[in-house]
């Protein structure tokens, strides 16, 4: 017997970018059909007008491509059941939802969204769960062909049953059950024709021959309604599996509040996608042993469903840090280069020119220290533009009334030496000192404070090298210059 393909969907809603949740649910499902053989797909569930968004799927195509989750089927890749954007497939709904109507499985509403809000306080107002009361359900057929004639608004409405109870399995969630009392009559097709979220996923899960639903747990009371459509259509229910909440670290639902939630907000910062995708896999599965560093290829071998919990993932930014550092090991410099000239592109020194070799020698002194790559920015502007001001903790420690009598003798000392390297910077820093016969300490701490304003970063004569000669005596000089006056401020 030849056994069913594995068909898994990832299906956003384009809302202006790719959450990290969603990112999760694509890699599982991107994970689950790689290591199956399967098919992943990539459908756009575009059929709330309201949250519609410009350039919106483009940016999740641009980001899932980034994150190297290519889907098989979808927008700009075809496939056999397309189109795979919800919004060009409006008369499939619509086929459908006519044809409950007609099996007395839904029927029309014509109630003005006036009547709606009123009864839904007035059930509030009792303590009652806030359906609806299916005023439309006894209108006769005349009634209703009058009003359809008189072109009044309406909805389409799913026909929930009385007192039944609705039972599921989910992969991850085990038994679920829930009584249909607790379910409302779900609009279907909204008075702007468009289908619901409900409706339109039915539709084209089995449409699209979806054997596996992977998403996140915020859909799992849409489960009932979504069986009940099943079985009103006569379908096959794919199997379910809903992934855990993701949370902040003091276990609230995961929030822009505590911290950056968009994908691209990781990526612009210089983020690796193997590391951000080797954290991402963790938020709810894990391998079953200390493991905590995978690649994408070693993901799917190690993926399985099985292995996902039901409590939720907390979303630690220090771990996430911690594994992007360990895959910044991996890579070589000429590898992060792109990377960085990115960020530099979209910085305020985006006008400046640096070359390749000045940049890969950045990253080389700065890689252990950075845990993102806009991190080499942020801890060292130094290799970008001269320092603006000097830390003043340093500089009453380091820099004392001498020092620039010693610094303009380092100074003449540079000057003489052609084309230096480290080691030349070096052996002239310690004659100069040797020569003043002051400790070498006392020159380094104010060579450092004076190229880099700081006290802390990557060994000095590493800076110096990779600053080179010219810059480096410049920035002597301004400092000596500038830390008078800063003093004489203080
Ligand atoms: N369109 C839903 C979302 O935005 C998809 C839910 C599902 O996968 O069924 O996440």
């Amino acid at each position: 017997m030849i056994s069913e393909q594995i068909r898994v969907r990832f299906a956003p809603s384009p809302t202006g970018y790719l959450h990290v949740g969603g990112l999760r649910t694509a890699l599982y499902n991107y994970l689950f059909a790689r290591q199956n053989n399967g098919v992943f797909i990539l459908r756009i569930e575009d059929t709330d007008r309201s949250r519609y968004v410009e350039g919106a799927v483009e940016n999740l195509i641009e980001t899932l491509k980034w994150a190297g989750l290519d889907y098989d089927e979808g927008p700009g890749k075809g496939g056999e059941y397309g189109p795979y954007v919800q919004s060009q497939r409006l008369d499939i709904y619509r086929k459908y939802a006519k044809q409950l109507v007609e099996e007395k499985k839904a029927y029309y509403c014509f109630c003005t969204p006036e009547r709606l809000e009123q009864m839904r306080q007035e059930l509030e107002q009792k303590g009652e769960f806030a359906k609806y009361d299916r005023f439309c359900l006894n209108l006769s057929s005349s009634e209703i062909e009058q009003k359809l004639k008189s072109n009044t608004p309406y909805v389409i409405r799913m026909k929930v049953p009385d007192n039944t109870t609705i039972k599921f399995y989910d992969l991850i969630r085990k038994d679920v059950e829930i009584s249909s009392q607790l379910i409302d009559d779900q609009v279907l097709i909204k008075s702007d024709g468009y289908p619901t979220y409900h409706l339109a996923n039915v539709v084209d899960d089995h449409l699209m021959k979806v054997t596996h639903v992977i998403r996140g747990e915020e859909w799992l009371p849409s489960v009932p309604k979504h069986i009940l459509l099943y079985s009103y259509f006569g379908w096959e229910i794919p199997a379910l599996a809903h992934l855990p909440l993701l949370l902040n670290t003091d276990k609230t639902k995961l929030s822009k509040r505590q911290g950056d939630v968009a994908v691209e907000d990781y990526r612009a910062k210089g983020y690796l996608k193997e590391g951000l995708i080797n954290f991402i896999a963790l938020l709810g599965w894990n391998p079953g042993d200390e493991r905590e560093i995978f690649t994408l290829e070693e993901l799917i071998q190690e993926f399985s469903i099985e292995r996902v919990g039901k409590s939720g993932a907390v979303f630690n930014i220090d771990k996430l840090n911690w594994i992007n550092l360990q895959h910044i090991h991996k890579k070589t410099e000429k590898e992060m280069l792109p990377i960085l000239k990115e960020i530099i592109s979209r910085s305020k020194y985006k006008d400046q020119l640096f070359s390749d070799k000045y940049l890969e020698k950045v990253i080389h002194a700065m890689r252990e220290r950075i845990n993102y790559l806009a991190g080499i920015l942020e801890k060292s502007p130094y290799f970008f533009e001269p320092p603006s001001s000097y830390d003043p903790n340093y500089l009453s420690k380091h820099w004392k009334s001498e020092t620039p009598i010693w610094l303009d003798k380092l100074v003449e000392a540079f000057s003489k030496l052609e084309n230096p390297v480290k080691n030349d910077f070096e052996s002239a820093l310690n004659q100069t000192a040797e020569a003043l016969g002051v400790g070498r300490g006392k020159i380094i701490h104010a060579v450092r404070l004076a190229v880099s304003g700081v006290g802390e970063g990557p060994g000095l004569y590493d800076i110096l090298d990779i600053l080179g000669k010219e810059e480096v005596i410049n920035r002597i000089q301004q400092a000596i210059k500038n830390i008078k006056i800063q003093y004489a401020r203080e």
